[in-house]
């Protein structure tokens, strides 16, 4: 499950945007997933909301847009979107390449509230 270390990450990220605007409730996370990741989204919401219970982004949305994979060809250096875990060129049939889109996971935005949390609010 490593979806729960890369909420900690992600959250870890958005609590210090958080705190450099005097801790400010989080209230949308939006993050680019690329597809080469292998990460479960739904997991990833999981461990996120978990991990944020108690903190600034406690109830806060996380959202994401995956990023297609892209592969550039060893031999003719074309690049194409693979579209099975065996990547195959379409150009000239050779297997393998580079990745040169797909695996990266970005925090793209962090939304706060504009009303700062309240300590010893009402509960
Ligand atoms: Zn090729």
């Amino acid at each position: 499950m490593h979806e729960f270390s890369l909420a900690e990450r992600i959250l870890e990220c958005a609590l210090e945007v958080s705190g450099e605007h005097g801790g400010a409730a989080i209230e949308r996370v939006v993050l680019e997933i690329g597809a080469l990741r292998a990460v479960v989204p739904e997991s990833l919401k999981f461990a996120f909301e978990a991990a944020s219970m108690e903190t600034a982004a406690e109830g806060a949305l996380l959202e994401w847009r995956e990023i297609p994979a892209e592969v550039e060809c060893r031999s003719c250096l074309e690049t194409y979107c693979p579209q099975d875990i065996v990547w195959c060129c379409p150009g000239c049939g050779a297997t393998g390449g580079r990745a040169v889109r797909g695996d990266e996971l970005i925090i793209t935005s962090v939304s706060l509230s504009d009303t700062p949390c309240l300590e010893g609010a009402i509960r």
